[in-house]
């Protein structure tokens, strides 16, 4: 009996000893840093933390990412705020005068602080550090940040991009043995393509804040704008040789940052350096990271009201769980999450210290705003084409996406033209898009919009040209008046209806049209393209225009005309029917200047050598975007590629073994002159202009200076002198021939992104030149003075026709991170006509 009674107490007591709260060690079964913690398991500590200490934590699930995984972040304060946890959320939007309620906010408030964790995912250390951190949370035997929490809410994202980590984790536990080896030329340091550091499809998530084309962006970002922190911090980790960086951030910093977020990233870093010196750690700050592209975990929130910084800790991919440095240390996984979790322990301290200057700084930022203080232009206007309904939508969705307001306005006025990049006067008409610099948003109305972001320092890390109207293609003027929008009124919903016609014309005019055409492709529906423009029942149609008939279509019999006017409807398309085909102007639909077309099987070259980024770019978009079937083949199988079922292969930016070896690019000829087409992008154009089909790379200039002495450069000056020869990313204004096919739907320019020097002679009879770069062109962004010589006088885009098939050749990227928005329809055109 005694026995029994005294197992039911043991019983009892292991019962409540698991219930209670445990450290990640006791939860686990290991000591951070010993191993890699998989996603869910991350997940299951932060649940197990919310489930036992549910008056301080809160757990919210805010999405999924493409593999099904959660997001999540969880909000950590005293019992009192997350008491009122929902009226801080509250009173932080009057605050920032995002609310719709317009009583006066409480400026005794508790600033938030949001740790965003492990955005690259094989920069693993930040995750295992967030499960420190939030241990360390909510420890009761840590009584001395009880008193921080007391003024502070705290909001950790433990895991910004699980797909990414787990990739990395679990291809790391599939190679280390028993013992991991710090010799860094192992396999465990060498993470194989395309590595864990983006999301599923290759995207970079710390290039996406701004843009969302990503699910975890998209989801994220809503929550984020709904709490609008006081101060963000973007966990990374850089090469296993470098110390340890965390703010004051380097130059460029974009003009919009204020002095108050300049002077208090150096309190940061001040609170940080009292810790790194106390343990002896290595570490700098104003270097390498700059505060300029708009799309970043750091210039983000920066641009909206936040201190908003990046922490990088040496380690990332090659740092595996030990890697022997240069200096002959050893870096543990470790060693490389205490940092990070230093970091964040300091950082919600000195928020919790100042407080109160947070909340009053954060409240002027945004009183500031709504004055329409950031940036010269009080007004944008951006004109409603018809041509350019799609792109326009696009915009507004972006717009929407950062909670920035817009509106229409009537009226006339004088502003900068973002096409002739010069000051003109306009008109504005009702269905033009305003935006007013007046509004909560106005630091980030100014850095996505304004024409030119002006440069500090031309030393940055990322491109420094992004305009919106010059991403989008629209035509634009920003002016230094203040006009007042009124509310916008979107176009109704297109309902198109079936009818007794001849024929349906879709005209060709963005991604709606393309992707209505490749629903209908898919189905097996045979279309036809006009190559001229023509008239018929009245009506005008432009060249690309796309023509259904019954003709070649007769198995669908009389379902073809629904199968129509549903993929049109679905995708808000206007379908214009059509009695005959006997045109007034132009081709008549039985002649040869009316293409039929088909369904194109589309195989997309991927695996290593080809830039990870520029395949995800183009995986996404035909995957999420365009919705049509692309193919994903190892570029170094080519030998096994089963040619006969491919219609066209896209070659993204890289370097293709294949095309060094002569067999394989006579048979990709041979492949291509029996009607096959290859696209090829970016530096998959050089490689192609070492061949001898007929492309030939521009010759660098010949050094006119006879000055000897300028072969002495200065040792000090070697960064600024190799930026002299580069351009980050700047807007060049392209001529297009938009008679050719690959131009169809545009106007006779496009605004393209240069990221390199790449340019090509023109193609002399043996080809079209169909985006040509002419003088003096350059509209935004920097480009190195050496360059600018160079980039003037060549071929950009062009087509070379080789027996039955073709070469399409696009120099830039113009699926740049897919907020290009206006590259889409060249690659739908490159791909279907
Ligand atoms: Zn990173």
């Amino acid at each position: 009996m005694r026995k029994i009674l005294s197992l039911i107490l043991l019983l009892a007591l292991v019962g409540q000893a698991s219930a209670q709260l445990q450290s990640p060690e006791q939860f686990l079964g290991y000591k951070i840093g010993t191993r890699y913690t998989p996603h869910w398991k991350i997940v299951s500590y932060f649940q197990h933390v919310a489930a036992n200490a549910p008056k301080t934590v809160k757990l919210q699930q805010y999405g999924q990412t493409n593999e099904g995984r959660p997001l999540m972040v969880a909000f950590i304060s005293s019992e009192e705020n997350m008491n009122n946890l929902e009226a801080i959320r509250a009173n932080n939007l009057r605050l920032a005068n995002l609310s719709r309620d317009k009583a006066a906010p409480n400026e005794n408030a508790a600033p938030i602080v949001w740790l965003s964790y492990n955005v690259h995912g094989n920069e693993t250390s930040s995750s295992e550090a967030a499960l420190m951190t939030v241990w360390a949370l909510v420890d009761p035997a840590n009584t001395k940040i009880k008193e921080w929490l007391k003024n502070t809410v705290v909001v950790m994202d433990p895991c910004i991009n699980p797909d990414g980590r787990d990739r990395y984790v679990n291809w790391f536990n599939s190679v280390v043995g028993v013992k991991a080896t710090p010799r860094m030329d192992t396999r465990e340091h060498r993470d194989p393509w395309p590595g864990g550091r983006s999301n599923h499809y290759n995207f970079d998530l710390n290039r996406d804040w701004a843009w969302q084309t990503q699910v975890e962006s998209q989801q994220r970002l809503k929550l984020y704008n709904q709490w609008m922190p006081q101060i963000h911090v973007d966990y990374h980790e850089q090469g296993i040789n470098e110390p340890y960086y965390f703010a004051p951030a380097a130059e460029p910093y974009h003009e919009i940052i204020t002095q108050w977020q300049r002077d208090f990233q150096t309190t940061i870093g001040k609170s940080h350096a009292k810790y790194f010196d106390a343990n002896g750690w290595l570490y700098f700050t104003k270097l390498r990271f700059d505060l300029f592209y708009p799309s970043y975990g750091d210039t983000y929130p920066t641009y909206n009201g936040a201190i908003g910084m990046t922490y990088e800790q040496g380690g990332g991919p090659a740092g595996g769980a030990t890697a022997l440095t240069e200096e002959g240390d050893t870096l543990t996984l470790y060693d490389r999450a205490i940092h990070h979790f230093t970091t964040g322990m300091s950082t919600i301290e000195i928020a919790s210290i100042n407080a109160s200057k947070l909340i009053t700084e954060y409240r002027k930022f945004f009183n500031r705003a709504v004055s329409g203080g950031f940036g010269e232009y009080k007004t944008y206007i951006i004109k409603n084409n018809p041509k350019d309904a799609d792109r326009l939508q696009a915009l507004l969705q972006l717009l929407e996406k950062n909670g920035i307001e817009y509106g229409t306005a009537t009226g006339n006025g004088k502003g900068y033209n973002y096409f002739t990049a010069k000051e003109e006067s306009f008109s504005v008409a009702n269905g033009d898009v305003v935006v007013s610099a007046f509004q909560p948003r106005s630091a980030m109305v100014q850095a996505l919009l304004e024409p030119k972001s002006k440069l500090s320092d031309s030393a940055t890390y990322d491109i420094t040209a992004w305009s919106l109207p010059y991403a989008y293609g629209l035509q634009a003027f920003a002016t230094k008046d203040r006009i007042n929008p009124t509310a916008y009124q979107k176009p109704a919903a297109v309902v198109n209806t079936t009818g007794d016609v001849y024929a349906y014309v879709i005209k060709w005019e963005g991604l709606q049209s393309a992707k209505t055409t490749g629903q209908l492709l898919q189905k097996g529906i045979t279309l036809r393209y006009s190559e001229v423009p023509f008239e018929v029942n009245g009506q005008k149609f432009d060249r690309g225009s796309v023509i259904v008939m019954k003709t070649s279509n007769q198995a669908f019999g009389a379902d073809l005309w629904k199968h129509v006017v549903d993929a049109a409807n679905a995708n808000n398309v206007k379908l214009y029917p059509v009695t005959t085909g006997f045109v007034d102007n132009g081709g008549d639909f039985g002649s040869d200047l009316v293409t039929p077309f088909k369904m194109k099987r589309v195989v997309l070259l991927t695996g290593e050598g080809v830039s990870s980024l520029g395949a995800g770019e183009i995986w996404h978009f035909f995957d999420k975007q365009l919705e049509y079937p692309v193919s994903l083949v190892y570029a170094n199988d080519f030998s096994r590629i089963d040619w006969a079922k491919t219609d066209v292969i896209i070659m993204p930016d890289g370097n293709y073994r294949f095309m060094s070896d002569k067999s394989s690019t006579d048979e990709l000829k041979e492949w291509v002159s029996k009607g096959g087409k290859v696209i090829a992008l970016e530096s998959a154009v050089a490689a192609f202009a070492r061949l001898d089909w007929g492309l030939k790379s521009k010759k660098a200039e010949g050094d006119n200076s006879k000055d000897p002495y300028q072969a002495l450069a200065s040792y000090e000056n070697r960064e600024r002198d190799f930026v002299s020869t580069m351009t980050p990313g700047s807007i060049y204004k392209v001529q297009l021939d938009n008679t050719h096919p690959l131009a169809f739907g545009y106007p006779e320019y496009y605004y393209t992104l240069k990221m390199d020097d790449n340019i090509y002679e023109f193609m002399n009879g043996n080809g079209w030149n169909v985006g040509v770069l002419k003088k003096e062109n350059q509209l935004a962004g920097f480009v190195g003075s050496k360059l600018q010589n160079r980039l003037k006088d060549g071929l950009l885009f062009g087509a070379q026709n080789i027996g039955r098939g073709s070469v399409i050749y696009l120099t830039d990227d113009i699926m740049f991170r897919n907020f290009w928005e206006n590259g889409k329809l060249m690659l739908c055109n490159a791909v279907f006509f």
